[in-house]
């Protein structure tokens, strides 16, 4: 009896190690590892080596590497240690280049190829037959087989499983968890946002993989073997089943997930009388209530038992009278990343220094874009000057969203150059682009859904002390002022667009309008010096849409060079010079609308048809 319930703690406690690693990875994270339970085996195989003496000490009856003899708690800290350095070449094989579902098939293919390895290569692994033998922590000292030694192991392995709850806690709570956050809901726009996907997705995989590494450690301390078998597709789903039951995104709920899934229905039944004459009907049984209960919850439960908690950063009220739902509100509030001529009054374009049109801050030449043989974009050559809002108009797949990805970096172009500041970006990334200041939006609604306003806001204010690991783990005391100083610039912001009252709510549940509103103060708290907009107008309110242009006017004067892609032509008439006509893929004219408007090819093209 005592056995059976320490054996439970010590289930207890490894199962919710790993899937707390599984939940900082696939829930926080969104990385779809279906390779996880690799990462168990090979923390199991390490602390197995570490701990048994070398393999020709015991007769030579099993071949295997290291054979290191060494005492606790390393062969724990190597198995930890194995987990995490396992993952980078899984971040190498999945890369830049591989996303979401794509992602997934390339860890799961890497899986089976180590699996396979693993099983059929005698002289390392000692092949099917795997490990035997592997001493306990400290049976030199202690008595394995003792109730006390069983008790304490028990207590160990779930006095970790909280240990570990409280990094990944304090790495989900953190800037660095809000990023891995904005990069599971929307990872091209945490990408031109600034946000290192392949250094994200490898922390990750890290992070998943020390942990799951010692939750095996532990385990093949206790069970004395490893066998290879036992790391099977099955264990994996076990794993995503608790914690996609337990409630994605949410470390208590995985703890959950863990004593609800692995624990209560693989450990606790594993000792159900067979039925006689047919030994396997239960556990065939236990696979099909599994299935079935992962399906369920998908169709009717998918945030889970525990679903992931909002968020709430806000620290100020909205204003008792929030007026118009999307007023701008007052002028005099300055600071929020928009002068405060934003909302004093028109600024005629004439206005603007005469100084500020001559500088070329972004540049493309010749730029071209193939589809499947087909070109989208052919040979655009602009140039966009400091200071002013350029605008972009044209037919519908006239090429203008194309171009404007080519320009932030989402998308490579099939010949051409891009130059910002003179220099050549043309091979940088995204995320690079937008650190050195090219920050673009999105024409498809871009918000990160799970995200609440203020976080999407706070999420994209660059250089964030506590966005890495390691400071995520140094804690508050080493980011927090920083966070307070943005969340309260973010809050100013969302103040003067007139939304503070949206700011705890999910961007996912605004209206369209508010999320397109959400899009460009996420893209203004970036502090760009050149901001690219995808139709930043559509399906907002005409009255707020005049407000946003002029806020977009008075930040020009500020020196800031804005390019907007529009379809209102008489916000174009009003806010933009130059405007660049854009048809077939080709610039088709660019000057004043006024200009514009008296040229025939550009009113048969576009002004009229
Ligand atoms: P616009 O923004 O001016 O409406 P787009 O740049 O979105 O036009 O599209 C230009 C052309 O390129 C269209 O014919 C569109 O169908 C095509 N296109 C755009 N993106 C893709 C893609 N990812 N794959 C295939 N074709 C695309
Ligand atoms: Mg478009």
């Amino acid at each position: 009896m005592v056995y059976y319930i320490t054996t439970l703690m010590v289930y207890a406690g490894v199962d919710a190690i790993a899937c707390l690693g599984l939940s900082q990875q696939f829930g926080v994270g969104g990385v779809t590892n279906f390779g996880f339970i690799i990462f168990q085996a090979a923390g199991a195989y390490a602390a197995g080596v570490l701990s048994l003496p070398s393999d020709s000490a015991n007769g030579g009856f099993q071949s295997y590497i290291l054979g290191w003899n060494l005492p606790f708690p390393l062969p724990w800290i190597g198995a930890a240690l194995v987990g995490g350095l396992l993952a980078i070449p899984f971040a190498w094989i999945v890369g830049r280049r591989l996303r979401g579902d794509f992602a997934a098939i390339g860890l799961l293919v890497t899986a089976v190829m180590f699996n396979v390895l693993v099983n059929n290569y005698v002289p390392l692994f000692n092949g099917a037959a795997g490990l035997s033998l592997v001493p306990s922590p400290l049976q030199s000292a202690l008595n394995p087989q003792s109730t006390g030694y069983q008790w304490g192991y028990g207590a160990v392995a779930i006095l970790l499983a909280f240990a570990v709850y409280w990094v990944v806690t304090r790495l989900t709570n953190s800037p660095y968890g809000r990023t891995l956050r904005a990069m599971r809901d929307n990872d091209a726009v945490a990408d031109s946002l600034g946000k290192n996907l392949l250094a994200l997705r490898t922390s990750s995989l890290i992070v998943g993989g020390a942990i799951a590494g010692l939750s095996g450690g532990i385990l093949v301390g206790f069970i004395n073997l490893w066998d290879p078998q036992a790391w099977g597709y099955a264990e994996t789903v076990v794993l995503f089943a608790a914690v996609i039951i337990g409630g994605l995104g949410n470390h208590r709920g995985a703890m959950l997930g863990a004593l609800l899934v692995p624990v209560a229905f693989e450990e606790a039944t594993r000792y159900i009388p067979p039925v006689p004459n047919d030994p396997n009907l239960v556990p065939a049984l236990q696979w099909v209530v599994i299935g079935l209960l992962i399906l369920a919850f998908l169709w009717f439960r998918p945030q889970g038992i525990l679903p992931e908690r909002r968020r709430k950063l806000a620290t100020r009220a909205a204003p008792e009278d929030p007026g118009l739902p999307f007023a701008i509100r007052t002028p005099d509030d300055r600071g929020a990343g928009i002068p405060a001529g934003a909302a004093t009054g028109p600024v005629a374009i004439a206005d603007l220094p005469a100084q500020s049109g001559s500088e070329v801050i972004l540049e493309c030449r010749d730029l071209t874009r193939s589809f499947a043989g087909v070109r989208a974009v052919d040979g655009v050559s602009m140039t966009f000057e400091r200071g002013r809002l350029t605008g972009i108009i044209g037919p519908n797949g006239a090429g203008k969203s194309t171009v404007l990805a080519m320009l932030a970096g989402t998308l490579q172009p099939t010949s051409g150059r891009v130059l910002l500041h003179g220099h050549d970006v043309t091979g940088l990334p995204a995320y690079r682009r937008a650190r050195l200041g090219l920050v673009r939006t999105f024409q498809l609604a871009s918000e990160f859904k799970r995200l609440t306003v203020l976080e999407n806001l706070v999420c994209a204010i660059p250089g964030q002390r506590g966005e890495t690991v390691r400071g995520a783990l140094l804690g508050r005391r080493y980011w927090g002022a920083q966070e307070r100083d943005g969340i309260e610039r973010a809050q100013r912001m969302l103040e003067r667009f007139g939304l503070l009252a949206l700011a705890d709510r999910y961007a996912g549940e605004l209206s369209g309008g508010q999320r397109r509103l959400v899009e460009i103060m996420r893209a203004l708290m970036a502090e760009p010096d050149v901001l690219l907009l995808d139709e930043p107008m559509a399906g907002v309110h005409p009255h707020l849409a005049h407000q946003l242009g002029m806020a977009l006017v008075a930040l020009c004067e500020e020196g800031t060079t804005v390019v907007m892609v529009e379809h209102e032509l008489s916000i174009m008439d009003e806010f933009c010079d130059p405007v660049f006509v854009l048809a077939d893929g080709r610039v088709l004219a660019a000057g004043t609308m006024e200009a514009l408007r008296a040229k025939e090819e550009v009113v048969e093209a576009y002004l009229v048809g």
